[in-house]
């Protein structure tokens, strides 16, 4: 922590102006972890930097136009099948990169009666199969409220599937207990786990222990990381990242473009070095153990795969 606090004094003026447009926000038993004296993968992750300031041209504010896919409150239906629900803004660490860095103000439901438009409209569309929590970061919630909510989707006979998109497990691996075992175990849906992880060094053994957990508790674990210039964009970082994945029984799932985010152009990697990557991992890699290179583009009826068709 004190190397952490050294850091923070000699943080330039600019790198200050960024942790006052989006705050620094670090668990304490993750800080301690991580060797803030270089400047590494994780430092990065976390650490504002001035670079935040530079703002490229087709940066956005709200680069995947949430705003205006955005149908009710709190709940975004984009693709085909599955809706997506933002349950909290709120998440335990703040990532530099995060496209949701200028959204974080947006006023969403947080009382189950505050949820009853966006659960009608569920109901109402029998083409939706699963419902994904998304945020912010939904394990940022307590599992009593998380449990109350999905007993009203689960009261949903169309509805087959519960998808939770989270770093928590690898930010703060006590929070995987077994009370968020419990109700995930007891819904009627089936549960499935997404994981954003980054890097290989994210994965200290407390967060390979709570993966573990879930898995162990049976439900599916894929990962979602985000390919970053100077964390991951190097072969060697990313088959530690995938190796150690899947020796921790978590299946890779997506690997993402950068979202055109302004304050995060530092941290893009061009498509032609994204697919050499993705040349080398696949060589590397059993098949099960490489990622599906993807981007998000506002309007497409998917995420779109890498290399995407002309
Ligand atoms: C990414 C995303 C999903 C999930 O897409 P999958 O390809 O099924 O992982 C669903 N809804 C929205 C709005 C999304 O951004
Ligand atoms: S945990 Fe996810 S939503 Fe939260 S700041 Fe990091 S990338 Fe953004």
């Amino acid at each position: 922590m004190n190397s952490l606090n050294d850091r923070l004094r000699h943080l330039s003026p600019e790198a200050r102006e960024a942790a006052r447009q989006f705050p620094l926000r670090i668990p304490p038993a993750l800080a301690m972890r991580i060797p803030w004296e270089v400047d590494g993968p994780l430092t990065r992750q976390f650490l504002p930097a001035p670079e935040e300031l530079n703002h490229a041209p087709g940066d956005a504010i709200d680069p995947l136009r949430e705003r205006q896919a955005q149908g009710l409150p709190g709940m975004l239906i984009k693709y085909t099948g599955r809706a997506l629900l933002k349950v909290t803004t709120e998440c335990a660490v703040h990532c530099r990169f995060c496209f949701r860095r200028h959204l974080r103000e947006e006023p969403l439901p947080r009382r189950l009666r505050d949820w009853e438009p966006a659960l009608a409209a569920i109901a109402r569309d029998h083409t939706l199969k699963e419902v994904i929590y998304s945020g912010g970061d939904p394990l940022t919630l307590s599992d009593r409220r998380l449990a109350r909510l999905t007993a009203r989707l689960a009261a949903i006979p169309h509805l087959t599937r519960l998808r939770i998109h989270t770093r928590m497990p690898v930010v703060t691996p006590e929070r995987v207990q077994d009370s968020l075992l419990d109700w995930m175990k007891a819904t009627r849906l089936t549960p499935l786990l997404v994981v954003h992880v980054n890097h290989a060094d994210e994965l200290h053994p407390s967060a390979r222990a709570a993966l573990e957990k879930l898995v162990e508790g049976g439900i599916p674990v894929l990962s979602q990381s985000v390919l970053l210039k100077g964390i991951n964009d190097n072969l060697e970082a990313l088959t530690r990242l995938y190796e150690t994945l899947i020796d921790a029984r978590v299946i890779p799932y997506y690997l993402h473009m950068l979202d055109p985010v302004a304050g995060a152009g530092h941290f893009q990697v061009s498509d032609a070095h994204a697919l050499r990557l993705m040349a080398g991992l696949q060589e590397r890699l059993p098949g099960y153990g490489v990622p599906r290179l993807v981007r998000e583009e506002p309007g497409a009826r998917s995420k779109t795969g890498l290399p995407s068709k002309p």
